[in-house]
This record gives structure tokens, C-alpha cells and sequence, in this order.
């Protein structure tokens, strides 16, 4: 059966592809118009249904209709219901219905975006997009920015340019001679330091654990009067939006308290940046501009599908340094080539759905959204208050962390949430209890959602207080 398809004349095979491209198009909006309804963690039969994926390469060719089929029979109940507006874990967006459409037409195009020669159109839109973005955010013109991956990437170039423009002011060529024998460099980070940029520094021969830690304040906001005298070459990694809390550094502060001419000033501001396109919420954002570079993610806060992170770098000249090579077959232009500013090559031509989102959502659908999170948020820690629990953290943009009571109580009312399946929430520690952590990112997510969520969590916690069911002893190990 298998080898008929291949074997069709090309007039054929057009044909066969458009049916297919419209059999995904059918699955796809199909599995987006129950994902509302269903329960937002897989059932174990679901998950237990991905064997039927597993088995061996096969020998021989399997139609591609069948391999469609296969995926949305076995693939589709096994996934978790992100784009659903009631998955609350980590910091997890949607995609706005512009950016999904854009991705599912980039794809059609299928164009390499290392080179402009590759694909004007790529970037074209790429360029349009990181302009836009760096306005929105409110860096300054000048900086360099590339689309990578995501904030992890983002912040591995962001320091890879620190590095870069930190040893050449020391007279070493950091990128032809490697980190052997080279002046040291200073690190300081807040000890609220998100591991993506512990991973970072690792990746960079900076070392993990190779840094001066800052404490932090009941928020997680570092300390400015507990910055170590800056004597030498250092990077100073801070944060716009702690992973748990929320909460921002005093950024204004520590520019103005570190000396500048060897103190590059670095912002993990994956989700927590895009609070400057809300007039209500940009006050957060004080300062950050003062910074040197800039970490974020486009697939958390601003709802674009996943595999994009962004980042901007003050000194463009430090990132193109860090980031550029050359060969003769690479045809580089006079204008800027993607592959010159970020640590690929090859890639996905991720500006056109960030430039679809964008374009799609406006100055003013941004700020809509941030704040709609924002306000669904609070609602979340007023009624949970409310009905006797408690909030660990100042509520001050999208992240909620509740207590339930005791670590043990809280731990057993996150898994029989996450069992329940109306929405889907994570845990965390927070200053030495266990709390749930709930992050509001998705475009989706409207008050309905946030209601039906509470009814779980509250019934789940008087649920297991009354009648003693998380009796069995679990352990409060985080
Ligand atoms: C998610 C997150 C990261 C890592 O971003 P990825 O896109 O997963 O690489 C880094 N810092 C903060 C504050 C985050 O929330």
C-alpha cells in the first residue's frame, strides 16, 4: 500500500499534498475546538496510548496520510492542553491564532534564515519584528537583537557578548584564543538567579557556581546595598519578573551603584520585560533600559509558539563580534545577516510569526493582554485569600504563589489538582515552604477559566481537610 503514494507521477503528488496539508488544517482546528473542554493533563490511558507510537523504524515506507493519522489518534489525547487558557504551570503562553497561522505558513515556505540571500522575506520580517520589539520594550535604537530558541539561548548570547566586549577591553580576544589563560572575569548574580542563566555561564566557561551571590528581599528582588565592591571585568546578571514571585530588581538602583566602565549590567527579563508595553504596568520597568542586555522569550508572555527567544545587546558591535564568521561560499551582504548575530546558522524563520503576532495584537491588544493576565492573576489571589489561604508573594504582575496550609497539605492539593484535570498548576519552594505556583500567560485564559479553576482548588482543599484523604503520608520534601 505504502509504495503507491511515492510512486505517484508529480501532478499526483501536488494533489496528494494539498489533501494532506488540508487533512492537518481539519485535525488541527478539530483538536483546538475540544482542547476548551477536555481535562488539561493527558489521562494515563491517553499517555499509555503513546506506545502505540513507539515500536521500531520501520523497513519500509508508511503513507503519509497514515503517519498523519497515527499522530492525531496517538499523539493528540497524550498532549497537555497549553492552548487551552487553563494550564497554569511554569510560564507557559498560548499562540495567538495570527502567529499559529503564520507558523503553519512559514512552514509551506520552509525557508532558511541564516542568510539574507536565503530568504528576503524571512528577514525582512525579522528585522521588522526585533525593531518593533526593541521599541515596544523601550531599549535603545542602537542595539544588535536576534531571534534564538528561547530566554536560555537568548541569554547564553547576551553573555557570550559580555564576555566578548569585557576581555577585548582587557586586550584579549576572547573568541579566537578561548578562556585558557585570560584575564578573569567577575560574575554576580542575585541568589533568585534563574538557572538558565547558571546553564549560561556554564556553557560559557564562566562557570555555574563561579559567582558572587547577592541575597534578595522577602520578593526575591536583590539587595543593591549587598553588591559587592566592583573592582575588575564583571557581569551582573539581574531580573525583570521572578520565575516564582514576579517580582523585578531595582534596576535603576544598581545601574547608578556599579561602576559602568567594567560592569556589564545583564537582564533576565524572559517574561517580566513585556510589562513595558502596558501603560498600567510599565512603571516595573524602570531602569531596565539602562541595562546592557536583554534576555526574553516571545513563546511565554507575548503568546507566540514555541522555539522563540529574543535578545538585544546595547553594544551591537560586542554581539556581531561574538557572534560573526565568515567563509567563502557565505555570500554576506552589506545589510544585516541573521547568522552573524546569534549562535546559528541554520534555522527557522522565526520573525514571521513574531511579526504576525505583533502585528495582529498592536500596541494596544498587547497591553490588553498583559493586563487581562495580569488582572486574572490578582483575581486568583483575592478569591484564594479570600476563602482562607494564604499568598506568599506580592501579587505585582501574572505569578500567584498560594499555600494551602501545610507543606504536606499544599504538596497533596497540586497532584490531586493535576489529577483532576480542570486546569494544571505546578509547585515550588518560596522561602522555605512549599507553595503552588500559578502563572497566568495564555491569551486564552478569561474569567470563566479562572472561576472554574478556583471551585477545583478549593474543593480539592476542603476535600482533603475534612475528610482526611491525602492522609496517606507524603513526603514535604520539595
Ligand atoms: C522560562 C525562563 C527562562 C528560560 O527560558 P527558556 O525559554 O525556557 O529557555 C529563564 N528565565 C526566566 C525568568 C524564565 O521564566
Amino acid at each position: 500500500m505504502n509504495d503507491v503514494k511515492l510512486a505517484l507521477q508529480p501532478n499526483e503528488v501536488a494533489d496528494y499534498r494539498d489533501g494532506l496539508i488540508l487533512d492537518a488544517a481539519q485535525r488541527a482546528s478539530r483538536y483546538l475546538k475540544g482542547v476548551r473542554e477536555r481535562r488539561v493533563a493527558p489521562t494515563p490511558e491517553a499517555v499509555a496510548g503513546l506506545d502505540g507510537l513507539k515500536g521500531e523504524m520501520p523497513d519500509g515506507e508508511t503513507a503519509a496520510d497514515v503517519v498523519l493519522e497515527m499522530l492525531d489518534a496517538f499523539g493528540s489525547p497524550a498532549t497537555v492542553a497549553n492552548a487551552g487558557g487553563r494550564y497554569f504551570g511554569f510560564v507557559n503562553g498560548g499562540a495567538t491564532p495570527a502567529a499559529m497561522a503564520a507558523n503553519v505558513l512559514a512552514t509551506a515556505w520552509d525557508q532558511n534564515t541564516a542568510l539574507r540571500v536565503m530568504s528576503p522575506a524571512a528577514t525582512v520580517l525579522e528585522d521588522t519584528a526585533l525593531r518593533w520589539i526593541r521599541d515596544l520594550l523601550g531599549l535603545p535604537p542602537g542595539s544588535g537583537g536576534s531571534f534564538v530558541s528561547g530566554a536560555t539561548m537568548a541569554t547564553f548570547t547576551c553573555l557570550a557578548a559580555a564576555r566578548q566586549a569585557l576581555l577585548a577591553a582587557q586586550g584579549w580576544d576572547v573568541e579566537s584564543l578561548g578562556l585558557f589563560g585570560a584575564p578573569p572575569v567577575q560574575v554576580i548574580v542575585s541568589e533568585e538567579v534563574h538557572i538558565a542563566v547558571k546553564k549560561a555561564l556554564g556553557l560559557l566557561g564562566l562557570g555555574r557556581d563561579r559567582v558572587l551571590t547577592v541575597p534578595t528581599d522577602s520578593q526575591g528582588r536583590l539587595r543593591v546595598d549587598s553588591i559587592p565592591k566592583i573592582t575588575g571585568p564583571t557581569i551582573l546578571s539581574i531580573q525583570a519578573g521572578n520565575v516564582n514571585s514576579g517580582s523585578f530588581d531595582p534596576a535603576k538602583d544598581i545601574c547608578a551603584a556599579v561602576p559602568r566602565e567594567h560592569t556589564w549590567v545583564h537582564v533576565d527579563g524572559t517574561f517580566g520585560l513585556w510589562a513595558a508595553c502596558s501603560p498600567e504596568y510599565a512603571r516595573l520597568l524602570e531602569g531596565f533600559s539602562d541595562a546592557d542586555s536583554w534576555a526574553t522569550d516571545g513563546h511565554k508572555w507575548l503568546n507566540l509558539p514555541y522555539d522563540c527567544g529574543i535578545l538585544f545587546v546595547r553594544n551591537a558591535e560586542a554581539l556581531h563580534r561574538a557572534m560573526s564568521l565568515e567563509a567563502a561560499y557565505l555570500q554576506a551582504g552589506t545589510e544585516r545577516e541573521p547568522m552573524q548575530w546569534g549562535p546559528e546558522m541554520s534555522r527557522r524563520a522565526r520573525g514571521v510569526e513574531a511579526w504576525a503576532g505583533l502585528k495582529s495584537l498592536g500596541r494596544a491588544g498587547l497591553a490588553a493582554m498583559i493586563e487581562r493576565t495580569c488582572r486574572l492573576a490578582k483575581r486568583f489571589a483575592d478569591v484564594l485569600q479570600a476563602a482562607g489561604y494564604e499568598i506568599l508573594n506580592d501579587v505585582v504582575i501574572n505569578q500567584v504563589l498560594v499555600s494551602f496550609g501545610s507543606d504536606t497539605l499544599t504538596r497533596c492539593v497540586i497532584e490531586a489538582v493535576q489529577r483532576d484535570g480542570t486546569c494544571w498548576c505546578g509547585g515550588t519552594v518560596w522561602h522555605g515552604r512549599y507553595a503552588m505556583r500559578i502563572s497566568v500567560c495564555s491569551w486564552v485564559t478569561d474569567e470563566h477559566d479562572v472561576d472554574l479553576s478556583l471551585a477545583a482548588f478549593i474543593r480539592i482543599a476542603r476535600e482533603g481537610k475534612e475528610e482526611a484523604k491525602f492522609a496517606s503520608p507524603i513526603d514535604a520534601r520539595p
